[in-house]
């Protein structure tokens, strides 16, 4: 139900944390974070409140400056540990979060099994990141156009964020019917459902608009469309008081 992410010089799991914070009035029932740190990735995710999830997660490794968190209101699954958010693919690579239904996934899912794939939730997302993992090793060695091919394949609503641990310096983001504004820094991105979690770093914005797919690197950001034609962004200047 509410999505953060941040690439940029700072540690990521501050300002994740408290951007799910800022998106609780959205209502949810479980939460989770993913970032890309010196050990790796690390992902921690909860059924319940946020502060559950830093509660579960303190002590723990939370250094990066690259993450991503989600609050989940559950459509596909009970609300639930292994239901939550983040979801990764099957050799543990890619990572998503996801706002929305994938309404073809049980359609897609039965195709991934007979290929093996293996699924650790009972939700509809776990089968869009497998999709795109699936698109990635077979037929491309370039995420967003696995991405983009991906989501050809889905009908439904989403906004998402792509991960790859490999690649600790690119985050990817796409939205259909579902929210999605990205903050423009200075050697920064933030991603967000709405503007209330990056209004306090960044009052430049950018509206996703539907069936957009953000490529954000720290210093740089490009937009094309589903259909792979390239979009100028277009920044606005937030009217928001804190
Ligand atoms: N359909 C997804 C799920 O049930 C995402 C729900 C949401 O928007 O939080 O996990």
């Amino acid at each position: 139900c509410g999505i953060v992410g941040y690439i940029g010089f700072r540690e990521a799991w501050p300002i994740v944390i408290k951007g799910l914070k800022r998106l609780e009035y959205r209502g949810y029932d479980s939460a989770g974070i993913a970032l890309i740190g010196e050990s790796g990735l690390n992902i921690y995710k909860k059924a319940g409140k946020v502060v559950e999830l830093e509660n579960f997660a303190e002590g723990r490794d939370q250094g990066g400056s690259i993450g991503m968190g989600h609050t989940r209101w559950a459509t596909h699954g009970a609300p639930s540990d292994r239901n939550s958010h983040p979801h990764t693919s099957n050799d543990g690579r890619l990572s998503i979060i996801h706002n929305g239904i994938i309404e073809n996934y049980a359609t897609i899912k039965e195709e991934l099994e007979k290929r093996g794939h293996f699924f650790n939730s009972d939700t509809d997302t776990e089968v869009l990141i497998h999709l795109i993992e699936e698109i990635y090793k077979n037929d491309h060695n370039d995420l967003l156009e696995a991405v983009r091919l991906a989501l050809h394949e889905v009908s439904g609503a989403y906004a998402i964020v792509v991960m790859d641990k490999a690649n600790p310096d690119q985050l990817i983001a796409a939205r259909k019917g579902s929210p999605m504004v990205i903050g423009v820094g200075e050697g920064e991105y933030f991603i967000a459902s709405d503007a209330t979690p990056i209004v306090e770093y960044t009052k430049n914005v950018i509206y996703l608009k539907d069936n957009d797919i953000a490529f954000l690197k720290r210093d740089e950001l490009s937009i094309k469309r589903l259909d792979n034609v390239v979009q100028t962004p277009y920044i606005q200047e937030l009217e928001m008081k804190l």
